[in-house]
Parts: C-alpha cells; sequence; structure tokens
C-alpha cells in the first residue's frame, strides 16, 4: 500500500512503525472473509482492510477521529484472526493499538462512554476494587431493570459468587518433595481472574510444584496492562507495563527466572508484546524485551519443558467428550493452537476442536460489556457450534472466554490447566462433580 507520511511525521517511532505496516499491506481483502466483524455486519468499513485505511487516513494525515472512525474501530475485536489470514504478514495488531491511542488523544467520547470506559479502566486491574464492585452488583442484580442498557448488561455478566482461595497468600511456593527446584518461574497472577476464578491460579501452582517447579508470584503484580492498553489508554497501562517489566527483571537477575506463566492467554500475548511498546526506551527496551522473552502460556511451558506424570484414577475410563475452545489470544495472537490439545488428549479423553473455533466468542478483554449486540451474536454462533460436538465440558486457556461462554451455556467450562492438574493427581474440578 502506498503511503505519504512526511519525514517529520516519520521521526515519530509510532508513525514509523505504523508506516512499515501499511506498507506490506496489497488491500488484497482475504483478511476479511475471517473477520468476525466484518462477516456479522458485512460492511467494508467493519473488516480489517476498511479499518486499515481508516487507521492510515487518520495518521498520515494527522487527523483528529470523528464519530464514524470511533464507531468502526470500537467494533473490531483485537482477535486478531485477520492476522492468522493476511498472506502479507500485516501487523494488525501494532496498527490498532496505535489507532487506538490516537483516537484517545484526538477524540471526545460522549459523557456516559467516558464515564463506562474510564469506570471500567480504574476498577478491573485493580482485584480489590474489582471484588468490592462485584459484591455490590449482587445486592443491585435484583433491581437491575432500572438501570441504562449498558449498565444492565455488565450487572448481568458478573458472576453470582466468587470462590474462597484455597492456597495461602505466599510469594514463594515451593516445589514438592525435592531439595532443588529443576525450575523457578514467575507466575502472573490476573487480576479479574484471581477474583472469580482463583482455581485457575491454584491448578496451575499445584502442577507445577507436583513437578518439581517452584513458584514465585510477587504480591506487587496483579493485572499485566492490557485492559487499559486496549482502552487506548496507554500512559496508564504503560505505568503497569513499567512496574511489572522492573520487579520481574530485578527478580530475574538477583533470584533466577526461567519463565514467567501465564494462564491467561489475553494477558500472555501483551507481555510477548512488551518488547515491542519498549522498543525505542533506552533505559526499558532490554529489560522489557527480556520479559518477554522469558513470558509462555502455561500451556507451552509444560509441553517443552515438564515430563507430565499422568496419573491413573478412577476417571481415567470414563472417555470425557471435551470441546476444546480455542481463544482468540491463544491462537492468533500467540499461534498456540496444537498444544493445549494434545496435553489434553493425554488425559486419556476424546477432545475436539469447535467447528468454526478460528471466529471469537464475543469476549475480547471488555468489548462483551462494551459492544454487548455484537458480542451476544458472537456467542449465540459460539455455543451453537460448541453443541454441534455435544461435550461433557468445554476448556480454553482464557478467563475472559470462559466467563463469555458460561453465560450462554449450562455446560461446564473450565481451564486447560485444571484439567491437566486434574489427570497428574490434583483433585477433580468441582463444577465438573456431577460427572
Ligand atoms: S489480507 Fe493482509 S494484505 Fe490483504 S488486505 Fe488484509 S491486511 Fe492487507
Ligand atoms: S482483529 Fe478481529 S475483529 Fe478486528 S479486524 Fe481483525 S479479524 Fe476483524
Amino acid at each position: 500500500m502506498e503511503t505519504h507520511f512526511s519525514k517529520e511525521q516519520l521521526k515519530d517511532k509510532d508513525n514509523s512503525s505504523s508506516e512499515k505496516i501499511l506498507r506490506k499491506c496489497v488491500h488484497c481483502g482475504f483478511c476479511n472473509a475471517t473477520c468476525p466483524t466484518y462477516n456479522l455486519l458485512g460492511d467494508e468499513l467493519d473488516g480489517p482492510r476498511g479499518r486499515i485505511y481508516l487507521i492510515k487516513d487518520m495518521l498520515e494525515n494527522n487527523k483528529p477521529a470523528n464519530d464514524k472512525i470511533v464507531k468502526h474501530i470500537d467494533r473490531c475485536l483485537s482477535c486478531y484472526s485477520c492476522m492468522t489470514t493476511c498472506p502479507s504478514n500485516v501487523n494488525y495488531m501494532h496498527l490498532i493499538d496505535h489507532g487506538r491511542n490516537h483516537i484517545e488523544k484526538t477524540y471526545t467520547r460522549p459523557l456516559s462512554d467516558r464515564f463506562i470506559r474510564n469506570f471500567l479502566s480504574q476498577v478491573m486491574p485493580h482485584p480489590l476494587r474489582f471484588r468490592i464492585i462485584g459484591i455490590l452488583t449482587l445486592l443491585v442484580k435484583p433491581i437491575n431493570f432500572i438501570f441504562p442498557k449498558k449498565l444492565r448488561e455488565m450487572i448481568k455478566l458478573m458472576p453470582i459468587n466468587f470462590p474462597k482461595k484455597t492456597l495461602p497468600k505466599m510469594k514463594v511456593y515451593p516445589a514438592e518433595k525435592r531439595k532443588k527446584p529443576v525450575a523457578r518461574v514467575a507466575l502472573l497472577a490476573g487480576c479479574v481472574q484471581q477474583v472469580i476464578s482463583p482455581q485457575i491460579n491454584e491448578a496451575t501452582i499445584r502442577l507445577l510444584n507436583r513437578h518439581g517447579v517452584e513458584v514465585i508470584v510477587p504480591k506487587e503484580i496483579d493485572c499485566c496492562g492490557s485492559l487499559n492498553h486496549h482502552l487506548g489508554k496507554s500512559d496508564l497501562a504503560k505505568k503497569t507495563f513499567k512496574k511489572n517489566i522492573l520487579i520481574w527483571y530485578d527478580e530475574y537477575l538477583n533470584n533466577g527466572l526461567d519463565a514467567i506463566i501465564s494462564n491467561t492467554s489475553g494477558c500472555g500475548t501483551t507481555l510477548k508484546d512488551y518488547g515491542f511498546v519498549f522498543r525505542s526506551d533506552d533505559d526499558l527496551k532490554k529489560k522489557a524485551k527480556k520479559i518477554s522473552e522469558l513470558t509462555k502460556d502455561i500451556s507451552e511451558y509444560l509441553d517443552d519443558n515438564i515430563k507430565l506424570n499422568f496419573i491413573k484414577n478412577k476417571e481415567s475410563n470414563k472417555g470425557y467428550r471435551i470441546a476444546y475452545h480455542s481463544a482468540c489470544s491463544m491462537q492468533h495472537g500467540q499461534k498456540i493452537h496444537d498444544v493445549p490439545i494434545n496435553l489434553i488428549k493425554k488425559t486419556g479423553n476424546k477432545v475436539f476442536d469447535v467447528p468454526e473455533g478460528h471466529i471469537c466468542c464475543g469476549s475480547a478483554g471488555t468489548y462483551n460489556l462494551l459492544q454487548t449486540d455484537i458480542a451476544k451474536k458472537l456467542l449465540k454462533n459460539k455455543i451453537s457450534n460448541i453443541n454441534k460436538i455435544n461435550p461433557q465440558f468445554i476448556t480454553t486457556g482464557n478467563i475472559g472466554c470462559i466467563t463469555q461462554i458460561a453465560n450462554g451455556t449450562k455446560i461446564p467450562i473450565l481451564h486447560t490447566v485444571e484439567v491437566i492438574d486434574w489427570y497428574t493427581g490434583g483433585p477433580k474440578p468441582k463444577i465438573l462433580k456431577h460427572l
């Protein structure tokens, strides 16, 4: 694609990166075929190619965003399905991030939008604030109908209980039964996940400890920063990125870290991008690059480093039918697809890919809270595809998808790591107690 940035504009590192991305695009439109919003809405501007043109126009002409641009960019899920399809390797992820930052700087949203986006930005990345709001939400659920539509949908999506943690909060979870651990890793505890599904981190820690891995969870690190990053709030996001990088890098230098484990693929995608975000920052670029290199999704880490000790238990002969939902951030963001499926197959159960599995379930961070109508349509399609498999339960590697899909079906859904933990000596997940 031809571009017309001036020399002055290209002195800006973000313009310069975006220009390189734009030049790779040959406007073939293959990406539209696998874009969930293009398929649902049928508008060129709701597909990747159309959005690329909108972003190009804003950046090249140094134009403030307007209502039309914001509408179509906001409808993008950042699912990155288009990146998997694109034959020219266009990095749509970096381009849309730049576009969103530009919108945040140049466009004044209506008051109600600003309120909701600021609310999400100030509450969701903070586990304590999120827990308090969650409990308040339970109180107002019965009178939900008095609230405006958007708030009503948000209240509906909030889970109705917050399971108690069963592991004590510690910085170091030592490896079991060994004098010297086989590895030392840091676990990203996450923000929303540790409040609504603490069992995911607990299964991860138990599983790693049982296989000789020492796990550290620095108490200062909760959120990876992606929530604000995708809201276009780059200053807030960078503050979180920087804090995380400095704490983990210090741990890496002083005590050694073999990996940083993410068990939420949305967060893992962002951690793996820290190096790019700070590519021009002389103080942070080396550290950020190292943190990105150390980051592994839990499935990736287990597959590459751990000889899993699957044990025979009374469940071993049951041969459950399991649907594997491949989160977009896992398959498109991190290009990990077969690894979790092969790990679950080792439990002896039957694992099935969800038909049309490359299409998003509509969760996409805060998307299901901000674009409820599109998110609901995508969820409906996802559930209909899951039903074609007739599974006894569903697994996936991302808390956002777990929450979204649980909202559309009674079929139990759990994290892949809970299944692996269970078949290597951990407890049976409570959600499956009836099976
Ligand atoms: S598939 Fe790639 S090259 Fe073709 S229009 Fe889409 S982004 Fe551009
Ligand atoms: S990220 Fe997803 S929703 Fe956005 S343009 Fe690409 S395929 Fe479409």
